[in-house]
């Protein structure tokens, strides 16, 4: 039982409560403080909200929380920002784990070095003896240390790789940096996780995740997914997993799409437990524009005249499609770039045409350039946007994106509020472990205002300013939409009687302060199931 608090139920009418009372793991009553006493007997725990604000459960629709195992194990980078920092960082994690046979890290930022990448040089003075790997922020790139590229045979004799760069020197030598499936060549220098580990990576995940208030997460792929897989499957056996999941599993350009499907399938059938759910196919349509990776209708600046690179042929890309949403899968396609969008659109646009109509959800993450004239095929097709509003910024991305985009561009950004217009399902993501920690806050605020907190009124501080949306469409996209991309609208998304009691409270109301507080907002409780998850140490409710 919550009372004495606001109660925003996110439903048709947006309406408003004050009380709310739980039974189990189901919600039974939400309305004004006078009609709850009949609710309360001797065995109800009564928690006073002191006007703190009521909202779903938080959905985060494209996360990696199989990342939780590398925040564990592996070096961070994140949120640093300076090479020599990055070094230092390194070093210290090294002088504590004296023994340590190969070093993993991750969360350096392409925008701090020349375009070729980091050296490998650079990461030999940190790690002389042993092989040393670390991913780039948006995991689409990795740096090598000599060591490593000796342990992977890398030599300047290895042919490229198809869908991938091998960063070279001017005699052809590598640098220090693949990226893209050239990654794939260092993949035996560095073991895989045990399965304890990725059961205590996915604990540490879900603890950051009930603090935030998230209580539901689309895995959008999962590092060495097996283990992955059989570590969610143990904690939800025991009664550890407190979070809804749904997975996804990578289907890439060069698999056959019949045979990944049937895997899909297979697994999906086997999942018997309701938080664990795999009904998704992730495809990659292009990289990153930080890497030039992105698929660009326009060429990049400074860059020869290259487009980027798309992942699929079209064709092969139609097929696929064809075949994964006829096995009755969900299609995510990670598509940065405006013209991947544009083609990413076509794929699905020919499933619909060769299957049929059917209520499939697909979806497309990422959207940093989106031509106007696609953002209505999303609404046309059912298709729906996971943008990540944390993106939604000007800083030393921005600044890597005008050099290579250029303004008119550059200040076209990751749009939002044409989505909205557009009547498409718009269902924000963090992408943690890109951003740590995934606060569903920090993106209300970024969506709202399109700055960092404190830049509103810099010159240029604000990006795209006319696709802001508003804190009420923010909290919906992070609830209602979140369930609805995901296929759980019957069961979380909104505060209703009959549904799972997944629920956050936060200890001011988002829509009566001004939106540039909303970072400094806490979350004082969070409820997964009708069970209390996370209690702030300040809260005393
Ligand atoms: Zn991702």
């Amino acid at each position: 039982m919550l009372r004495n608090g606001l109660i925003y139920t996110v439903d048709g009418l947006r309406s408003r409560g004050e009380a709310l009372a739980i039974k189990g793991d189901t919600i039974v009553y939400i309305d004004e403080e006078t009609g709850i006493e009949a609710w309360i007997s001797s065995h109800t725990r009564v928690l006073d909200l002191q006007g703190g604000m009521v909202l779903p459960g938080f959905v985060d629709s494209h996360c990696h929380p199989s990342a939780g195992t590398i925040q564990l194990y592996e070096v961070s980078l994140v949120g640093i920002k300076e090479v020599a920092a990055y070094l230092k960082t390194m070093r210290d994690f090294l002088e504590k784990r004296p023994g340590l046979k190969v070093l993993r890290g991750m969360g350096w930022i392409n925008g701090l070095f020349p375009p070729g990448g980091p050296r490998k040089e650079l990461l030999d003075q940190v790690a002389p003896h042993i092989p040393a790997l670390v991913r780039s922020e948006d995991g689409h790139s990795l740096w090598l240390n000599s060591r490593a590229m000796e342990q992977a045979g890398i030599t300047r004799q290895t042919p490229e790789v198809p869908g991938g760069v091998i960063e070279r020197q001017a005699d052809g030598s590598p640098s220090g940096v693949l990226r893209e499936k050239a990654m794939e060549l260092a993949a035996q220098v560095a073991p895989g996780y045990a399965l304890r580990q990725h059961i205590e990576g996915m604990r540490f995940f879900q603890e950051q995740a009930h603090a935030l208030g998230i209580t539901t997460v689309f895995e959008a792929g999962m590092l060495e997914w097996r283990t992955a897989l059989q570590a969610r499957q143990a904690m939800a056996a025991s009664g550890d997993l407190k979070l809804r999941c749904r997975l996804a599993l990578e289907v890439p350009s060069d698999a056959d799409p019949v045979m990944k499907a049937a895997e899909i399938a297979d697994l999906r059938s086997m999942l018997k437990n309701d938080l664990l759910k795999l009904n998704t196919a992730k495809l990659f349509m292009d990289g990153v524009i930080e890497g030039t990776t992105a698929y660009l209708e326009e060429p990049y600046l400074g860059m020869g005249g290259s487009q980027g690179k798309r992942l699929w042929e079209p064709l092969k890309f139609h097929r696929a499609c064809q075949v994964l949403d006829q096995a009755g899968l969900q299609i995510h396609v990670h598509s940065v770039g405006d013209a991947a969008t544009h083609l990413a659109l076509d794929g699905l646009g020919h499933a619909r045409q060769a299957n049929g109509f059917r209520d499939s959800r697909h979806a497309l993450t990422h959207l940093q350039q989106v031509r106007p004239e696609d953002i209505r095929r999303f609404g046309e097709l059912g298709v729906v946007a996971v943008p990540q509003p944390y993106w939604f910024v000007v800083d030393e991305n921005y600044q890597q994106a005008l050099e290579l985009l250029g303004e008119r561009r550059a200040r076209r950004q990751y749009p939002m509020r044409s989505f909205f217009n557009a009547g498409v399902c718009v269902a924000s993501a963090s992408d943690y472990p890109v951003v740590i920690p995934p606060d569903p806050l920090v993106a209300i605020h970024h969506g709202v205002m399109r700055c960092l907190q404190g830049m509103e009124q810099v010159p240029g501080g604000v990006l795209w300013p006319e696709e802001r949306v508003s804190v009420e469409q923010m909290i919906y996209s992070f609830t209602r939409c979140g369930a609805y991309a995901n296929f759980l609208e019957g069961e979380i998304g909104t505060l209703e009687p009959g549904k799972k009691a997944d629920i956050v409270v936060l200890d001011r109301d988002l829509l009566s302060i001004p939106p540039q507080e909303i970072p400094e907002v806490k979350v004082r409780l969070t409820i997964f199931n009708g069970e209390e998850v996370y209690r702030s140490p300040a809260y005393e409710g």
